[in-house]
């Protein structure tokens, strides 16, 4: 007999055979009522659930899927990778391919490790910092994400503390707080991690002050430490050559994954010559860290941004939306935040601490046909079309027409 194929059949399934139906960052449980949890179809921007209903897609897969999903070039290149062969003895050419684009691409970069998940790339370059220093302590800003390795992971559920003793945290933007951070170390600082903006979930975003930026570039040279950008979520969608290079800020150590080979497993670190002895010391590897299909994936992606102008085209759907979402606000009567890069958008109620405006909302634009986030960061991709957006504008606004009919204006 087959099973009938619902989103309900799914779940009652998975509940029997998978830990709470569904973990980490894709839960739909832990979402806003209404949210599908499988899907089974993407293309450009619109992706569709496995009950057969279409969204566009403003999620991106939570980062990346920047081309659009199923960009027919880096379908061919996958094709092309894969009918020769994937998961060789060694790595295909086209890693060194890759990896010569990444150095050419990214001042920054004089060499690319390569691995599958933005966790491998943060706990990589910590790694690195460590090898080259000798030392111990990372400063971490408090609140950021770096991956769910048990160093990092957000839930403290089946750490132990000594996983988490070496990081002394710091306020995202404070200069003064990342020097006390450093003090507190006593000389013993391998690396100070941050991201190139602010992206906690459930707060408002905040965009890095270029001061912040050029001053732990300056404290980390003070101290010895490795500056390390973990440009996993920003990465490839706010600068190709790295989401500091814009301040004139050079980290020693980048890692990135998510957008990079627009839906396919890689992930990397990049770093500066001083850090190739250091590099080489680790043993840091994975059964499926050199498969070649992801890097084919990803060597299009990369030239294909880098020559159809993809960054314009995502910034210019950002700020259509931003624009569009702004002018619904404010007619249907709602004070909101937008906050983020246009790229990397958020937009949160004010006075909302409950999220009670946000998930109503969010299950609204779902049912609208619009598929984003009540509490985390939305994605573009260069996929987006003018025309995407305003069909994405259409249910937005009829979501915020349910919101006022709900709760009236603020
Ligand atoms: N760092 C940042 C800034 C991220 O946003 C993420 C993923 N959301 C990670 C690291 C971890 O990446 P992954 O989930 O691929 O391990």
């Amino acid at each position: 007999m087959t099973e009938p194929m619902s989103d309900a059949h799914l779940r009652e399934r998975a509940a029997k055979v998978i830990p709470g139906g569904m973990y980490g960052h894709l839960n739909a449980a832990i979402f806003a009522p209404g949210f599908p949890q499988f899907f089974v179809r993407g293309e450009g921007c619109r992706q569709w659930d496995a009950d057969g209903r279409e969204y566009v897609d403003l999620m991106c897969s939570w980062g990346p899927i920047i081309l659009g999903h199923r960009h027919p070039g880096v379908e061919a290149a996958v094709a092309a990778q894969q009918a020769a062969g994937d998961c060789l003895n060694g790595p295909g050419p086209v890693m060194v391919d890759l990896a010569e684009l990444m150095v050419d691409t990214i001042p920054s970069a004089d060499w690319v490790m390569f691995s599958k998940n933005g966790t491998d790339a943060t706990t990589q370059a910590l790694m690195v910092a460590r090898a080259a220093t000798g030392r111990t302590k990372v400063l971490v800003a408090h609140g950021a994400y770096h991956g769910a390795d048990p160093w990092c992971t957000p839930s403290l559920a089946g750490t132990t503390p000594n996983e988490r003793a070496d990081l002394i945290e710091y306020p995202y933007n404070d200069l003064a707080g990342a020097e006390a951070a450093a003090a507190q170390a006593d000389g013993d600082v391998a690396a100070i991690i941050v991201t190139p903006f602010k992206h906690d979930s459930f707060e408002d975003q905040e965009l890095a002050d270029p001061a912040f930026a050029r001053g732990v570039r300056a404290l980390a040279d003070r101290i010895g430490a490795a500056l390390v950008i973990d440009d996993v979520r920003a990465g490839f969608r706010l600068d190709l050559r790295g989401s500091w290079e814009p301040f004139g800020v050079r980290p020693d150590l980048t890692a990135w994954s998510k957008a990079m080979a627009n839906g396919y497993a890689i992930a990397a670190v990049t770093g500066t010559d001083a850090l190739r002895g250091p590099a080489q010391t680790l043993y840091s590897t994975g059964s499926f860290w050199f498969s070649a299909v992801a890097m084919a994936a990803a060597k299009t992606t990369i030239e294909t941004l880098r020559d159809t102008g993809g960054l314009a085209l995502m910034e210019q759907a950002g700020t259509r939306l931003r624009e569009g979402l702004a002018a619904q606000a404010a007619s249907h009567g709602f004070v909101v935040n937008q906050t983020g890069p246009v790229q990397i958008p958020w937009l949160s109620f004010e006075g909302d601490t409950t999220l009670e405006k946000a998930m109503y909302w969010s299950s609204a634009c779902l049912e609208e046909g619009v598929y984003l986030h009540p509490w985390h960061n939305w994605f573009l991709s260069a996929a987006h079309t003018p025309a995407d957006i305003d069909r994405a504008l259409a249910g937005t606004d009829a979501a915020f027409a349910r919101l006022h009919a709900k709760y009236g204006s603020d």
